[in-house]
């Protein structure tokens, strides 16, 4: 079989420990036969980051933003325990937020559903993505430990120095104080994300808010949405048969619950992070969930949800059997070669992520699975494989859908 070639690179991001091991199981038993691999590869395992200064990531971003789609394996963000077991010159920042603040991006997620992993809510047919705005609230607050009596108040002074003062409350005893913002700015590039996710994946959006109780704030996200909706994206939404329904984010939980799924779930930045935690895990496993940054100006950045798996690392450094769900790195491979595909009309390419998809579904649904998903299936037929094993099983079923 000839190999199928690409006309563009697409930026390949390297990771860290356990996820860096199946990074090269990938693509050695399941691209590399098949196609012919063009990438701009950024190795940001800890090590180099270390040695570069963290410059790689940055390099890496920009690199997205020139050749439009990338693929990233997860990475580890330094803490405490990392400097000394790196060696590392400083606590580098997290890859992902590095990478998020350069693509200005709304994140996506969808879990990955096969037969035999039900869902815990029995109506829930078709998956929830859930887009989770990644900036400002409540992760970029400012906080206060009142120790007594006294007056909090709200001050915005513009550039000239005029003042707004607003009283937020008086003391009579000690409490707790918050002040947090966000800019329309960011706003509307989440909103243009969703809308433009929607539009490419064919499902209704919801976003909600809690409006009615914050009447600046919050209604200020829902006033943006609507009025980004009805000047770009009205008809284009009628063109393509999807709706965009706003609610309250209560409604929206209620409505949820009650849902066939199917449609995409926009979430403010506090929102996404619980609600992404409560579908994934209702949907059965992180190792089953896809997640893509999507930049206002159609930037897309594959990866997995999960992170490095350092447990199964260090069996795998002492010599043991590990059983790695490789899904999700596969589907970040897979969503990353589609999208080339789709932007350079190279249906070849788009025929083989599908192929690689349906794989890998069948591979589980024939019983064949590591043993996180073991554990939950409720098929009877079950092989629990490690780690390699997984990935060879699904070669051969890539082998007959190619064939
Ligand atoms: P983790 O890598 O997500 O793993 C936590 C646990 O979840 C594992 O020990 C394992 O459970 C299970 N698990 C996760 N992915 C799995 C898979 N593919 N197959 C089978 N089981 C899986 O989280 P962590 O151990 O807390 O974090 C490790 C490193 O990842 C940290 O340095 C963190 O900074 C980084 N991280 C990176 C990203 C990213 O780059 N996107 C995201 C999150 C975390 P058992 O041990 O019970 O088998
Ligand atoms: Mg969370």
């Amino acid at each position: 079989m000839d190999k199928i070639q690409m006309t563009t690179p697409l930026v390949e991001m390297d990771g860290d420990e356990m996820t860096r091991i199946l990074w090269k199981m990938i693509k050695d038993d399941l691209i590399l036969p098949y196609v012919d691999l063009k990438t701009e590869y950024y190795d940001l395992g800890l090590v180099n980051r270390n040695d570069t200064n963290d410059q790689v990531t940055i390099d890496s971003a920009n690199a997205a933003k020139k050749y439009g789609v990338a693929v990233k394996c997860a990475t580890i963000t330094p803490n405490a325990a990392r400097m000394d077991e790196y060696k590392l010159k400083e606590m580098w920042k997290s890859p992902n937020g590095t990478i998020r603040a350069a693509l200005d991006g709304t994140v996506f997620r969808t879990p990955i559903i096969v037969k035999g992993i039900e869902p815990c809510v029995k109506n829930w047919k078709q998956p929830i993505t859930l887009a989770r705005h990644a900036y400002g609230d409540v992760y970029k607050n400012t906080e206060i430990k009142v120790s007594g009596k006294g007056k909090a108040y709200l001050v915005f002074e513009d550039e000239n120095g005029e003042t707004i003062k607003e009283l937020v409350h008086e003391f009579k005893g000690p409490g707790v104080l918050q002040g947090m913002h966000n800019t329309d700015k960011s706003i509307t590039s989440f909103a243009r994300s969703c809308f433009n996710y929607a539009l490419d994946t064919k499902q209704d959006l919801w976003f909600a808010t809690k409006d009615t109780i914050s009447k600046k704030y919050d209604h200020t996200f829902k006033d943006i949405f609507q009025k980004i909706f009805d000047e770009e994206y009205k008809s284009k939404f009628e063109e393509a048969g999807i709706t965009y329904f706003y609610t309250l984010i209560d409604d929206a939980v209620a409505r949820v619950m009650k849902a066939k799924g199917g449609f995409i779930w926009a979430c403010k930045n506090y929102d996404g992070d619980v609600m992404s935690d409560m579908v994934s895990s209702a949907f059965g496993s992180l190792a089953m969930m896809t997640s893509v940054l999507v930049s206002p100006d159609g930037i897309y950045e594959y990866e997995a949800a999960h992170g490095t798996v350092q447990r199964h690392y260090y069996k795998h450094l002492k010599g043991e059997e590990t059983s790695t769900n490789s899904v999700a790195t596969i589907f970040a491979w897979s969503g990353a070669l589609r999208k080339r595909g789709e932007l350079d009309n190279n249906n070849e390419l788009i025929k083989y992520a599908d192929a690689l998809e349906k794989a890998t579904i069948g591979t589980i649904e024939s019983g064949k699975m590591t043993k996180d998903l073991a554990l939950i299936s409720s098929l009877d037929n079950i092989t629990t494989l490690n780690s390699e094993e997984f990935i060879l099983e699904i070669k051969k079923n890539l082998d007959k859908e190619l064939a």
